[in-house]
């Protein structure tokens, strides 16, 4: 039966339900992100200059051009370091510290949860970081720097840690009718451990694998007990990983899934919507802090 527009969206019986809830599992996707004024460089129109974002987040883009992918990649670091938290960050990671039930999944590479100081045990980074570095000998070279925010990362990526000077013009990285300097793989950094693979960012490329002992632990963690509640924030629950998730966590007449995103779909979706399950649409900059504030109070983002 399809949930009636009042369960659908009523904040105080989403209060009542949270408030009861004590295992909860978040997956968060790019809409989060935007919210601090990161793109998100998927779906229609996801280009970087005049490439397709999604061909550039291959293995295959980065030993065909390994100079071009780092170029994207380190324009990404740049304004994932300019970029701050936001409000939803800070109610999550709030929720972690007065749920110890609830978990986090998120596919953010930015590492904005983080710098929200969402404790790192329960957090998940699907998708890896921008500011984890790895050999592309990987799996066979095990290197990996965990945590690294030099902007640039070296000299011949300097172009994408430049300043705008100029509002109104695109920054010339970004401006296709501009010629990109021709990186060499030597201007690159190499493995300080098996010196022959390049060093690569530290996230989960289209045709790769998720981390194996991660998700055995997401599953471990689902199967031990009933979920309550299943947030899908900034992404729809419609779509993977979400969808999957939502699917395996929910135990009928106990779980509801709430999604909180810029837009809930098209009322098919919403007919797709069960019983119990809530939608609220819109900023979950602004939605997140109200919808958790019976469990966290007021959440004040601290000054950077
Ligand atoms: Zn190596």
């Amino acid at each position: 039966m399809a949930a009636s527009k009042a369960a659908y969206s009523s904040v105080s019986l989403f209060h009542e339900k949270l408030l009861r809830s004590n295992r909860i599992l978040a997956i968060c996707g790019a809409g989060l992100s935007a919210a601090s004024g990161l793109p998100t460089f998927r779906g229609a129109g996801g280009l970087w200059r005049n490439h397709n974002a999604v061909e550039l987040a291959t293995p295959e883009a980065f030993e065909a051009d390994p100079g071009l992918v780092w170029l994207f990649y380190a324009y990404r670091r740049h304004m994932a370091l300019e970029a701050n938290p936001n409000p939803a960050h800070y109610a999550l990671a709030e929720l972690a510290r007065k749920k110890p039930g609830f978990r986090c999944l998120t596919q953010n590479v930015d590492n904005l949860h983080v710098r929200a100081q969402h404790p790192s045990e329960q957090l998940s980074l699907l998708h890896g970081s921008l500011f984890a570095l790895k050999c592309s000998n990987a799996p066979g070279c095990k290197w990996t720097d965990p945590y690294n925010t030099a902007d640039p990362l070296c000299p011949a990526l300097a172009p994408a840690a430049e300043k705008n000077t100029d509002p109104t013009k695109p920054l010339p990285l970004l401006d296709p009718s501009k010629p990109l300097a021709d990186i060499k793989p030597d201007e690159l950094p190499h493995c300080p451990e098996c010196e022959t693979g390049l060093v690569r960012p530290g996230v989960v490329w289209f045709g790769e694998p998720l981390d194996e002992g991660m998700l055995d632990e997401i599953d471990e963690w689902i199967e031990k007990e009933p979920v309550d509640m299943v947030l899908v924030i900034g992404t729809s629950s419609f779509v993977y990983p979400a969808a999957g998730y939502a699917e395996r966590a929910r135990t009928e007449g106990r779980t509801a899934v709430v999604t909180v995103n810029l837009e809930l779909g098209s009322a098919q979706g919403r007919n797709k919507i069960e019983e119990g399950d809530f939608g609220f649409e819109g900023d979950a900059a602004v939605l997140l802090p109200e919808l958790l504030k019976p469990v966290i109070g007021e959440v004040e983002a601290p000054l950077e």
